[in-house]
């Protein structure tokens, strides 16, 4: 029997040992790291098939973020809220005027 067993597996890197202060506990234990995706067989990583963005990682909080360099980078935006309502039923968002959902004919 051959079993072929392929998967992606994620692998950490740390781009720089050197501990950096954590934005989350203000504690100097972040370290910048990236997680690589890599395509492995048999639990050997063959090669990168996707590059991870460099973020901070603290020991104690987990990630905590993109790098902030020198200068800083701005926090990403949250994720456009729309002004409309959510419907109850299917979580689509519906205009706030809607009395019925277009979407799954639920009552507003
Ligand atoms: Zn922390
Ligand atoms: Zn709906």
């Amino acid at each position: 029997m051959f079993f072929f067993i392929a998967g992606v597996q994620p692998k950490t890197k740390v781009l720089d040992p050197n501990p950096r202060l954590c934005p989350v506990c203000g504690l100097n234990r972040a370290k910048l790291k990236r997680i690589d995706h890599y395509l492995s067989v048999f639990f050997i990583p063959l090669f990168r098939i996707k590059k991870g963005e460099p973020m901070l990682v603290c020991d104690i909080c987990g990630p905590v973020g993109a790098e902030v360099g020198p200068g800083g980078r701005e926090v990403a935006p949250e994720p456009e809220v729309g002004t409309g309502e959510l419907c109850p039923m299917c979580k689509a968002q519906v205009e706030p005027h809607f009395r019925f959902c277009p979407y799954c004919g639920q009552r507003l």
